[in-house]
């Protein structure tokens, strides 16, 4: 059995950077407070309340004096202005890439385009997009929605950083139809491109795919929703636990990628796991199983 590890799968660079301010934020005040999730990942987060972070997702519920940290998906301004005067220390984490979407739609609102915002509305992401923008942004998550839509003589256009590309591309073919005056920023983050090519590509070249990730994950949900387009035997796990023998018969390579905030010691628990299934002969492949593709340390 040859397991293929896709070299873009886990932490992205914004997420390794707020998981790293965020434990340095420990300990700083008598509470350290996260407001929502930092990552959608169960395990990680269990690993961080055991470093002594409160997760926390009613604002009035915060004590004045204790530090809170603003996860890498970024809030809407009000939610920051409303911490300060609370009297909470505020460690930001947005991802600069996410704050670069916030000064796109301020700039587009300027310029006097009307805000559209491509993008699942109840992800957080989203949410702290569209508190940026002063008067209410449209939000749209699906194409018969835009299909819906009436013309417009100005719009202005983002969308959430993890959007699949084929969405986006879909979505601007129909919007340049309805408006006469069309500004687009792709606001879809690299590391989210990227990942989402290397998933498809792995995905053909392998006989069964596993993407690791967060069920609460929207950038993992995709990448799953991506392997299983072009390779029925796709699963997605949140941990190694879920991995079913079953999966496996006839098989004689996996692929492997994982979300955005999949944690590195997350996706090594699953190759070894593998690995040991295979040299105990529980699978095909006893005796042939090696790895390729990125190397992966636990943390
Ligand atoms: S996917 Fe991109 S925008 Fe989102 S946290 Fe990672 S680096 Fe930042």
């Amino acid at each position: 059995m040859e397991i293929k590890v896709a070299k873009s799968a886990g932490f992205c660079w914004g997420v390794k950077r707020a998981v790293n301010i965020a434990v340095n934020s420990i300990g700083k005040t008598a509470k350290t407070y996260c407001l929502g999730e930092l990552i959608h990942n169960r395990r990680e987060i269990e690993r961080l309340q055991r470093l002594g972070m409160e997760f926390i997702e009613d604002m009035e519920k915060l004590e004045p004096g204790n530090t809170v940290v603003i996860r890498s998906h970024g809030v809407d301004p009000k939610v920051l202005d409303f911490l300060k005067r609370k009297g909470l220390s505020v460690v930001d984490t947005t991802c600069p890439f996410v704050k670069d979407v916030h000064d796109k739609v301020i700039k587009l609102e300027k310029e006097g385009y009307p805000v559209l915002i491509l993008g699942n509305p109840n992800h957080p992401e989203v949410i702290g997009i569209a508190g940026h923008v002063k008067k209410n942004p449209m939000i749209v998550s699906s194409l018969k929605e835009l299909e819906e839509l009436p013309n417009f003589p100005k719009l202005g256009v983002v969308c959430q950083t993890t959007l699949n590309m084929n969405f986006f591309k879909e979505a601007i073919s129909i919007l340049s139809l309805k408006v006469k005056e069309l500004k687009v920023y792709n606001t879809i983050c690299k590391a989210t491109s990227v990942r989402q090519k290397e998933a498809r590509e792995l995905a053909k070249s392998v006989d069964v795919m596993l993407i690791v990730g967060g069920r609460n994950s929207s950038n993992t949900t995709k990448l799953y929703q991506i392997s299983k387009s072009v390779n029925e035997r796709s699963y997605h796990i949140e941990s190694k636990e879920e991995v079913s023998k079953s999966w496996f018969v006839g098989a004689r390579s996996v692929g492997i990628t994982a979300g955005a905030s999949t944690p590195q010691w997350v996706i090594k628990e699953v190759i070894d796991y593998i690995k040991d299934l295979c040299k105990g002969g529980e699978i095909s492949g006893r005796g042939i199983c090696k790895t390729s593709g990125r190397e992966l340390q636990t943390s």
